[in-house]
């Protein structure tokens, strides 16, 4: 599997729910949950969310979701 944002490159790690690679720049720039704001089973387990929790985009993302619940 390659990053889908980077097709040249191998992915490092991949989405269990959108079936997706990603390599570690998309990691580190928070580009890897194609995602975010749905409700995602796998997130508890997820690497990707996990390596994300020191962005604050994350956290952008989390808080945008919760708004448009209420
Ligand atoms: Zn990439």
């Amino acid at each position: 599997m390659n990053c889908r944002n980077h097709p040249e490159r191998e992915a490092r790690v991949s989405c269990q729910k959108m079936m997706i690679g990603y390599c570690e720049e998309c990691l580190e720039n928070c580009e890897a949950c194609t995602d975010p704001c749905t409700y995602c089973k796998f997130r508890p387990q997820c690497i990707i969310w996990e390596l994300c929790k020191k962005s604050e985009k994350r956290y952008k993302l989390e808080a945008e979701s919760k708004g448009n619940q209420s």
